[in-house]
C-alpha cells in the first residue's frame, strides 16, 4: 500500500481538498444510504458499510481541520474550513440517523467477536450522545446547537489569533534576554522595541526580562488576548452547552462530556482536581518562598515592605529561571549552545527510531504543502507503515503552538497513517523546551502511526479517551531529560557533547517549580470545571475563584486569561481541561515501566509499543495501562515524582 501522495501545483491542491473533503461526504452519505435503505441481512457487510462511512468523515475530517490552519495559501485555507463545519455538521446528522440506528440496535452483539463488539457499543453511545432518541423537534434543536456551538467555537479561537498585542518598551527593558532576541527586536525610529503576545516573543521576555514593570506589563497584555471579545462568545457557548447536555438528560456539561472519559461524572472531575491540589499546593508554597525569598535581594531600599515582598504572576518564571542558574548553575542561554535545531531533529529520529524498532526514511521528492516541510517513511522490518511530515519553522501567516495531526487515520489493509508535526521553533539554537515539545509531539504522531493499522476506523491512532491521549506524548518528554539520550545528539559548534554533570544539574533545576506548576495546571482544570458547571454572568470573576481555589499565587488584577483558553472552546476538552493533569499522572504511572537507568533498553520499549502505541483506540485506556504494567494504574509515581528530592524522575 503507498501512502496518499500530496499535490504539487496550487489547482492541484483545489482538487484533492474537494477529493478529500467533498467527495468523501459524498461516499458517507451513499453508504449511510445504502445501509439505511437496502440492508443487508450479513452482519459483516452492515459493518464493513458502516466502517466505510467513519472512515470517510474522518478523511474529509482530517484534510480539512489540517489544511485550514497548516496551508500557506489563505484561499485554501479558507475552503478548507468550510469543508470542515460541512464535515462536522454530516458526523452530527448521521450519528442522529434513526434508520441507521435502529438497523445497528437489531444486530446480535453476541455473535460477534470483541473488538467488533466494543466497536458497536461505543458507536450506538455516540448515536445516543447525538440524541437519537429524542423526538423529532428536540433532535432538531439539537442538531442546530451543534452547528451554532461550533461557529462560536471558530469565533472563539480568532478572537485570540486577531488578538496579538504589541508592547513598546525601551531597548534597556530587553536586559536579561539573549543576544539573538535583542537582534531580533532592534529599535524603530522613535527609539523604542516592540515585543508583541505572541509566544516566542512573550515567553522568553517572561522568562529572561529583568525588568519588573515592563514583565508585568507583557504578562498582563499576554492575559488579555481575546478579552474582552471573546467574553459574550464563550458566555452563549457555555450555555448552549448546558442546553445540549439536559436535553440529553445530564445535569451539566461536565457530566455529558464525562462520560466518555476516563473519568467519568462532573463530581469524579472534583475530586480529582482536589486531590492533586492537595499534593501539590504544599509543595507550591515552599516554592514561592524561595522565590520571595529571591525576590528581596533585587528589590530596591525603601520600598514599602508589603509591596516588596509580594510575589506577582508575572514575576514566577523569572525567578524561577534566577533560581534555576544560581542554586543548581543552569544557564538556560548555556543550554542552548548544545541544542541547534538540525541536530536535535536527527537525534530525535534516530532516538525514537531506535527505541521502538522503526527506520524513518527521509522522502525529498515528496510534494508537500510548504517548501520547508521535511517528509520521511517509516519503515517497520522493511516494511511500509505509514508516513508523516515535519513542519517546524514559523513562517508569515503560521501559527502553531504544537501539535500532532493526522492527515489521514490508517485503517488495516484500506490506508496507512500519514501524520504532520506542526509546531514553531527556530532554525538556529532552540530551548531546552523546544526539544521537551519535539519529542511531546512526536509521542502523538507515533501513536497515530503505529496505531493506525487496526480494523476499524474509530478505534484508529489517537482515539483513546481524551484524559489517556497526552499520556504518551508526556511520557516521551522524559526521554528529552535524560543523560544517555540527550548526548547522543546535543553537541555545540565544535562538536563537543553536552556535558554529562550539565544535564545533572539540568535534571535537579527541573525539580525546582513542580509544585507551581501542577498547581497551575489543576488550577486551569478547576477553571474549565466551574466555567461550564456556573455558566455564570460573570466569567472573569467565576474564572478568579475557581483558579485561586487551587493557585497560591493570584492571576494579575485586570486580566483575563481564560478568554485565550483554546482548549475551553475545543469540544474535546471544554469542561475537561483537568484532562492534561489525569494523563500526567498516567504518564509517570508508564515511565515506571522503563528501567530509569537504561532508557533505551529495548525489552519495554518493545511492549510499550505493542501494548499501549499499537492498540490505537481499541482498547479503554485503563486495560492499556494493566496491559503495559502488569496491574492497575496508581497515582504513587506521580507523588513521588512531586514530593520527592529533586533530580528524581
Ligand atoms: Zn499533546
Amino acid at each position: 500500500m503507498a501512502p496518499l501522495e500530496l499535490p504539487e501545483t496550487q489547482q492541484d491542491w483545489v482538487r484533492f481538498l474537494s477529493a478529500r473533503c467533498d467527495d468523501q461526504l459524498t461516499v458517507a452519505r451513499e453508504r449511510v444510504e445504502l445501509i439505511a435503505s437496502q440492508p443487508d441481512a450479513r452482519v459483516e457487510v452492515t459493518l464493513a458499510r458502516w466502517n466505510a462511512v467513519t472512515l470517510a468523515l474522518l478523511n474529509a475530517t482530517s484534510a480539512a481541520t489540517f489544511f485550514s490552519q497548516a496551508h500557506p495559501d489563505e484561499a485554501l485555507r479558507t475552503k478548507a474550513e468550510r469543508a470542515e463545519q460541512e464535515a462536522a455538521s454530516l458526523s452530527d446528522e448521521v450519528r442522529q440517523d434513526r434508520r441507521l440506528y435502529a438497523v445497528f440496535a437489531a444486530i446480535d452483539t453476541d455473535a460477534l467477536d470483541p473488538q467488533a463488539a466494543r466497536m458497536l457499543a461505543l458507536t450506538m453511545r455516540e448515536f445516543r450522545r447525538a440524541g437519537v432518541e429524542l423526538d423529532e423537534q428536540a433532535r432538531q434543536r439539537l442538531h442546530q446547537l451543534v452547528e451554532r456551538c461550533t461557529t462560536l467555537a471558530r469565533q472563539f479561537q480568532s478572537n485570540i489569533t486577531d488578538d496579538i498585542r504589541s508592547i513598546s518598551l525601551t531597548p534597556e527593558q530587553l536586559d536579561g534576554l539573549a543576544d539573538d532576541y535583542i537582534a531580533a527586536h532592534p529599535p524603530g525610529a522613535d527609539g523604542r522595541v516592540v515585543v508583541t503576545t505572541s509566544f516566542p516573543d512573550a515567553i522568553p521576555f517572561l522568562r529572561f526580562a529583568r525588568d519588573t514593570a515592563a514583565r508585568r506589563e507583557v504578562a498582563t497584555q499576554f492575559n488579555c488576548q481575546g478579552w474582552p471579545a471573546n467574553d459574550p462568545v464563550l458566555h452563549e457557548l457555555l450555555g448552549l452547552r448546558r442546553e445540549r447536555a439536559r436535553l440529553l438528560g445530564y445535569d451539566s456539561w461536565a457530566d455529558y462530556d464525562a462520560e466518555i472519559k476516563m473519568v467519568g461524572s462532573g463530581a469524579a472531575i472534583r475530586e480529582f482536581i482536589d486531590r492533586v491540589s492537595s499534593v501539590a499546593v504544599p509543595v507550591a508554597h515552599r516554592e514561592i518562598e524561595a522565590l520571595e525569598r529571591r525576590m528581596r535581594h533585587d528589590q530596591p531600599h525603601g520600598v514599602d515592605a508589603a509591596a516588596r515582598d509580594k510575589l506577582h504572576a508575572s514575576d514566577l518564571g523569572y525567578y524561577t529561571e534566577v533560581i534555576r542558574r544560581e542554586r543548581y548553575d543552569v544557564d538556560a542561554q548555556e543550554v542552548r549552545r548544545y541544542l541547534d535545531c538540525s541536530k536535535v531533529v536527527t537525534g530525535l529520529l534516530d532516538v525514537t527510531g531506535r527505541l521502538f524498532g522503526l527506520e524513518f526514511v527521509e522522502v525529498p521528492t515528496a510534494p508537500t504543502w510548504h517548501p520547508d516541510v521535511d517528509t520521511y517513511d517509516v519503515l517497520d522490518a522493511g516494511v511500509l507503515i505509514g508516513r508523516f511530515h515535519l513542519d517546524l519553522h514559523p513562517r508569515p501567516g503560521k501559527y502553531a503552538l504544537g501539535q500532532h495531526f493526522a492527515i489521514t487515520r490508517g485503517v488495516d489493509n484500506v490506508q496507512l497513517p500519514q501524520s504532520a508535526l506542526f509546531i514553531d521553533v527556530p532554525r538556529g539554537l532552540l530551548e531546552h523546551e523546544d526539544v521537551v515539545a519535539l519529542f511531546h509531539e512526536f509521542g502523538h504522531l507515533l501513536n497515530s502511526v503505529l496505531g493506525g493499522h487496526v480494523t476499524w476506523a474509530r478505534d484508529s491512532g489517537v482515539a483513546t479517551e481524551r484524559d489517556f491521549v497526552e499520556a504518551p506524548s508526556q511520557m516521551l518528554e522524559e526521554w528529552a531529560h535524560d543523560h544517555g539520550v540527550l548526548r547522543s545528539f546535543a553537541t555545540d559548534g565544535d562538536g563537543y557533547p553536552i556535558p554529562a554533570e550539565l544535564i545533572a544539574r539540568m535534571r535537579a533545576a527541573d525539580s525546582f517549580g513542580r509544585g507551581l506548576f501542577v498547581a497551575d495546571l489543576a488550577a486551569f482544570g478547576a477553571v474549565s470545571l466551574a466555567l461550564h458547571e456556573e455558566v455564570p454572568d460573570d466569567l472573569t470573576a467565576c474564572a478568579n475563584a475557581a483558579f485561586a481555589r487551587h493557585m497560591p499565587v493570584p492571576q494579575l488584577p485586570d486580566t483575563h486569561a481564560y478568554a485565550a483558553w483554546e482548549h475551553l472552546a475545543d469540544e474535546r476538552y471544554g469542561s475537561g481541561c483537568y484532562a492534561y493533569s489525569w494523563s500526567h499522572i498516567i504518564a509517570k504511572d508508564l515511565l515506571s515501566g522503563f528501567d530509569p537507568v537504561d532508557l533505551m533498553a529495548p525489552e519495554p520499549a518493545r511492549r510499550y509499543r505493542d501494548q499501549v502505541l499499537t492498540p490505537g483506540g481499541s482498547r479503554d485506556g485503563a486495560d492499556l495501562i494493566e496491559a503495559f504494567l502488569g496491574r492497575a494504574s496508581s497515582t504513587a509515581a506521580f507523588d513521588r515524582w512531586l514530593t520527592g528530592p529533586s533530580g528524581q524522575q
